[in-house]
């Protein structure tokens, strides 16, 4: 049986930690903020923004949240993030994505000051992850991490494989990995022999969005797997990307959904906007 890689557990863990570390900061008088925003009324984005604000009030982080109307205009948004831009009292922001349509994404990402991006998305941020030499890395990405090194297993060395290759996971994810001397193979929906490669892995992270897509015969006996996924099935239960019954038979290690990667996200972020606090003092 696999050993359960409880995301859920360890973030408490690094929640409480960091609560510490506000404290600590606040003597010193750097008060970290976060400012969320989010436009319109998806449900699933309302959640994650509400358990950001909790997140927050766990660990000390002085939180704003700005909840603005699906018809809100591009304009609109970015004068806002200008003036977060300059707030003192906000150290981090963030804009739940996915944004309403009519509203271009990559312009607000790049809108957001790169020492406020606590998501690590801004191309200036991107580019510093790329070559190993970063503030922030990008949440999900950095949890996993987490949760590998909860594992036990050094990843120096290891055949890693990515199953995903979006800007959010799957190619931050592989640039982390490799820093840590990992081989790392990224596949995506044109890869042949998918089966092949998620085979021959010691890690697997499984980054799709489909749900159930992973099934324990594409596992290597006693590999380490991370179920990135979260999809929402029809009966309104939340299932990863990760076949869970089949694989934890085969798997040394894995992570459940709920409460494997998912709460790790949000612990990176506190952690992110903690370092973005002390990383604009010291600027
Ligand atoms: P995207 O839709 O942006 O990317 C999905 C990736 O999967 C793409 O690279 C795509 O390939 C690849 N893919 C699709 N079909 C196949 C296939 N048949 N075989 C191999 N690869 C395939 O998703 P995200 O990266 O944003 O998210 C992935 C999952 O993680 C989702 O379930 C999402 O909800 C979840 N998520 C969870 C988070 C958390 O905190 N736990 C945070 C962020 C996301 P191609 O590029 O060729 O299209």
């Amino acid at each position: 049986m696999a050993k359960l890689l409880m995301g859920k557990e360890v973030s408490a863990r690094i929640k409480a930690e960091l609560k510490a570390e506000v404290e600590e900061l606040k003597k010193q008088g750097i008060n970290p903020g976060l400012a969320v925003i989010i436009v319109g009324e998806d449900p699933a984005s309302q959640v994650y923004v509400r358990n950001k604000e909790l997140a927050c009030e766990a660990c000390g982080i002085y939180s704003e949240k700005y909840a603005l109307p699906e018809e809100t205009t591009q304009e609109e948004l970015l004068k806002l993030i200008d003036t977060l831009n300059k707030k003192e009292s906000i150290s981090g922001i963030l804009v739940q994505l996915p944004v309403p349509k009519h509203i271009d994404e990559k312009t607000i990402i790049n809108a957001i000051d790169p020492k406020k991006d606590v998501d690590a998305f801004h191309p200036v941020n991107v580019g510093k992850i790329m070559v190993g030499n970063y503030d922030f890395v990008p949440c999900t990405p950095a949890g996993v991490m987490e949760l590998i090194k909860e594992s036990g297993i050094d990843v120096c060395g290891k055949e890693c494989v990515i199953v995903g290759r979006s800007n959010i996971v799957g190619k931050p994810q592989a640039m982390l990995l490799l820093h840590q001397n990992g081989t790392v193979t990224i596949c995506h929906s044109k890869t042949k022999n998918l089966k092949e490669k998620t085979k021959n892995a010691d890690i697997l992270v499984a980054a799709v969005g489909i749900p159930n897509f992973i099934t324990g015969d594409m596992i290597k006996e006693g590999a380490v797997v991370i179920d990135v996924g979260i999809n929402r099935l029809e009966n309104k239960k939340l299932c990863g990307d990760v076949e869970f019954e089949s694989a934890e038979k085969v798997a040394g290690a894995i992570t459940p959904v709920p409460g494997g990667v998912g709460p790790m996200t949000i612990a990176m972020l506190m952690k992110n906007t903690v370092k973005a606090a002390v990383v604009n003092q010291s600027k």
